[in-house]
């Protein structure tokens, strides 16, 4: 979806919590504005929650019908993010919890599940339960792909990260399946990656892609391939296979979480046949 579509569907009602407002002198608390966006009524709302002095992190409280694209819309705008983001827009935080949201995982953060410090429930006989790592566990540990068998979710709490403005993406075509899974497995291993990506073309054709967060890019590689006119970015990574050369760019921050969102990966082309607009 363009950006500016999403931006105008960004109705999250954000609300900092009065009392964290006092601790102004906590590590990052000077990201978060008194108010955050307020436009129409708040259908479902990411709130602040606490503040973890154990991780020094924040975590947000969010009900489970925020989307991945109002997440980001929100906290991207502000400086933060969540550790693991799933690409596409519309993917809901509870179905990423209690269906299969494998979708995206981190070498460094691990699964969806895995940045949730709580979930809160209401069970089959009306009961209210707010379950964490300490309280009520079995129950933490159970819920996630449950698939709403032991209750409906009504809100959970995710840890987040500082952001930047850009991904600074280094795109590099590998040939040969051994090859591919050599230069994917040391990537992953290498902390200092954000984010590290492959994308396969036949059994021994690749891209891997990693990235890390800046807030400076070099203008001239500057590549917002959110824009509507811009090719599919599976299609515009292809092109560095084909050209066998490797490339260097910088994605704002935002474009680059939901890279497979207008295309859903390759689906689009696949199940409709629909061209991607040409590599710019
Ligand atoms: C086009 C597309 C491409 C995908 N590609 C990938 C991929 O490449 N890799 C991958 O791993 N996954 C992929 N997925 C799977 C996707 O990440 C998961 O299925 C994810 O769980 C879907 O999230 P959703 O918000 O659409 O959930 P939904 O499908 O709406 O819900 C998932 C499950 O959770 C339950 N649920 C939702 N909210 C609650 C709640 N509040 N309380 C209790 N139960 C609840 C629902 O009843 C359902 O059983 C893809 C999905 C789609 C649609």
């Amino acid at each position: 979806m363009a950006d500016s579509q999403q931006g105008d569907r960004a109705f999250l009602g954000a609300t900092v919590f009065k009392e964290l407002n006092s601790a102004k002198d906590q590590p990052g608390s000077d990201f978060f504005p008194q108010r955050l966006q307020t436009r129409d009524q708040p259908a479902y709302t990411l709130t602040l929650a606490s503040w973890d002095w154990k991780q020094r992190s924040w975590i947000v409280r969010v009900e489970p019908l925020v989307t991945m694209g109002q997440v980001t819309a929100l906290l991207t705008s502000i400086g933060w993010t969540l550790p693991v983001l799933p690409e596409l827009d519309d993917l809901t935080v509870g179905g990423l919890i209690m269906g299969t949201g494998i979708e995206s995982s981190s070498h460094k953060y691990g699964l969806f599940q895995h940045i949730c410090t709580a979930y809160e429930l209401v069970l089959a006989d009306g009961s209210f339960v707010r379950c964490t790592p300490s309280e009520n566990s079995d129950l933490f540990y159970a819920v996630p792909w449950s698939c709403g068998t032991l209750g409906f979710l009504v809100a959970a709490e995710i840890r987040i990260i500082p952001a930047k403005k850009y991904v600074r993406l280094r795109f590099e075509p590998v040939w040969g399946l051994e090859a591919i899974c050599d230069k994917f497995t040391r990537e992953s291993q290498r902390l200092e990656n954000h984010f590290v990506e492959g994308l396969l073309y036949s059994l021994d054709e690749a891209v891997i892609m990693t990235g890390v967060m800046t807030d400076q890019a070099e203008p001239s590689k500057l590549n917002s391939i959110g824009n509507y006119y811009k090719p599919w970015f599976f299609k515009h990574v292809e092109n560095y296979l084909k050209t066998k050369r490797e490339g260097l760019e910088y994605i704002p921050l935002r474009h680059y979480y939901h890279r497979h969102t207008r295309s859903i990966f390759w689906e689009l082309q696949v199940r409709l046949g629909v061209p991607s607009r040409p590599a710019l």
